[in-house]
């Protein structure tokens, strides 16, 4: 994680991720380990503002996303630093407009290991997210498409 759009220290944003992380690891194959070493970093996160010229799909007012994902070679979750971001449930519930980190996060990472969008409103890769809400919990659909993704081989 590196750049100056980062609304929150380092170490506030480091437990928010590794929850997130942690929701996908045990129904998947993969074990998660953050590091601020780039060169050895696998996935990469960072906070964006309007044109992000690393980026395919800036957020502009054609991009308007709170954020996007690309999975690995690319293996980068951008998030839009313009939004208004909360990592605590109770600032969540009492600031107007603004968006659970977590819960993108959550989402995001979904996109990161190869899912794409689901139609059941409860599930965590269903595209849209309202402000002030909190979903970080795998739907059974999430659950079933990531073991069809990477399916155990005992
Ligand atoms: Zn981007
Ligand atoms: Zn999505």
């Amino acid at each position: 994680m590196e750049n100056e759009h980062i609304p929150f220290p380092i170490a506030d944003l480091r437990p928010v991720f590794r929850e997130a992380f942690e929701t996908w690891a045990s129904p998947s194959p993969f074990d998660f380990t953050q590091t601020s070493i780039e060169r050895i970093a696998q996935l990469h996160i960072g906070f964006y503002k309007g044109q992000d010229l690393d980026c395919p799909i800036p957020f502009d007012d054609l991009g308007d996303f709170l954020a996007h994902a690309f999975y690995p070679p690319s293996g980068t979750l951008h998030i839009n630093a313009d939004k208004i971001w909360a990592i605590d449930p109770k600032i969540l519930k009492n600031t107007e407009e603004s968006y659970d980190l977590q819960s993108v996060a959550v989402h995001e990472i979904g996109h990161l290991l190869g899912l794409d969008h689901s139609r059941i409103p409860e599930a965590i890769m269903y595209p849209t997210l309202d402000s002030q809400a909190r979903k970080v919990e795998l739907h059974g659909d999430d659950i079933a498409r990531i073991n069809f993704m990477y399916p155990r081989s005992s």
